[in-house]
């Protein structure tokens, strides 16, 4: 049997106001945040949790977020790291549907695709003031027609094959890797708990908590469909860290990712 490996795909950077990152608490100013994605190396194959932002999307609906991505940093520089291809991944998982965790689903036509069962239909039809979240709508034409989205929101193509497999509540993926069902940043959130044989688990809280301080404080970012069952989700990741011993580690924090290992580095 092989042991659990996971690999964090580093994809570059973004900025946002501080009132963004942590809601109505601040401080202001400028705040450049780390994205990257998360691969695991599994006895049953190899899972993609996320695929970052497409940096040409971001120039064209986002450029206020200025973008910062080598070509190392994008999915198939960053896999090519590791002397791998996007056809060498089996499953594609996207937390939720934000333009930073979707923009490379692209590369994986051939990839099975698990998402939360809610998540399309809220890409599709989001709150108004979720537009700019889901912006980047190239994982699946199909929600892309159905959002009748001009020529100017999309970025890229569509993927061959957008179809997913819509999931619920917490779920095992494989053995020892669980999606846990965080719902407030967006309708159909996931966040994410690896376990290993020898070392502790990891819980990655994905975007329920941009940062430690985040966490800490129950602050959670201004981008949300419900407040209340984000902090409520907040509050589930504590319980479940201490439960299971677990390692946090957190979407969008630049002062913890610069100690995350990245590259050829792996946890496991
Ligand atoms: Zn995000």
């Amino acid at each position: 049997m092989t042991d659990t490996k996971v690999f964090l795909l580093d994809g570059g950077s973004l900025v946002l106001d501080g009132y963004h990152v942590f809601w109505n608490r601040g401080p202001g100013g400028e705040v450049r945040f780390p994205v990257y994605s998360i691969l695991i190396e599994h006895r049953d194959g190899r899972f993609l949790i996320d695929t970052g932002y497409d940096y040409d999307h971001v120039m064209k609906v986002l450029p206020f977020e200025k973008p910062i991505q080598s070509k190392e940093q994008t999915i198939p520089g960053a896999l090519a790291l590791l002397g791998l291809a996007p056809k060498d991944v089996g499953v594609v998982v996207n937390s939720h549907f934000h333009f930073d965790h979707v923009g490379g689903n692209k590369f994986f036509p051939h990839a099975k695709k698990i998402c939360h069962r809610d998540e399309i239909a809220q890409a599709i039809t989001p709150q108004p003031f979720e537009v700019l979240g889901y912006s980047d709508l190239s994982f699946s034409k199909q929600a892309a027609d159905a959002r009748n989205a001009s020529q100017q929101l999309l970025a890229g193509t569509s993927a061959d094959n957008s179809t997913f497999e819509g999931v619920t509540g917490d779920i095992e993926l494989a053995k020892g890797v669980t999606l846990i069902f965080t719902p407030g940043h967006a309708i159909g959130h996931y966040s994410l708990l690896v376990e290993f044989s020898n070392r502790k688990p990891i819980l990655f809280t994905i975007d329920a908590s941009y940062t430690q301080k985040s966490l800490e404080t129950l602050c959670q970012a201004s981008f949300h469909v419900d407040p209340v069952q984000g902090v409520a989700s907040m509050r589930r990741l504590k319980q479940l860290a201490e439960q299971h011993g677990a390692e946090l580690m957190y979407s969008h924090d630049m002062e913890n990712y610069k100690t995350y290992r990245t590259g050829t580095e792996f946890y496991g």
